[in-house]
């Protein structure tokens, strides 16, 4: 029975020590109570990503989410040109 106590507690451990070692910077980035697949517009190409993989830029004080920095680039443009 020993052994499996041991075994436990070094599972726990090996968990602690992962944790100190790697920073959560993957877990953190889901600011909004861990919604991490949660979809935004490229208000560019209109197309629909993942807010984790979006480029979000802000622009007059609103948040915009860019599929990609050449729709950044091009609703920036776009924008200054009107
Ligand atoms: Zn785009």
């Amino acid at each position: 029975m020993r052994f499996i106590i041991y075994l436990v507690l070094a599972y726990v451990a090996y968990r602690v020590i992962k944790a100190v070692i790697r920073p959560k910077d993957r877990i953190s980035r889901g600011e909004n109570g861990g919604v991490i697949d949660e979809m935004v517009q490229d208000p560019q190409c209109k197309m629909y990503i993942p807010r984790r993989e979006a480029i979000a830029k802000a622009i007059d004080g609103r948040t915009y989410h860019f599929c990609s920095e050449a729709c950044a680039t091009k609703f920036l443009q776009q924008g200054k040109s009107q």
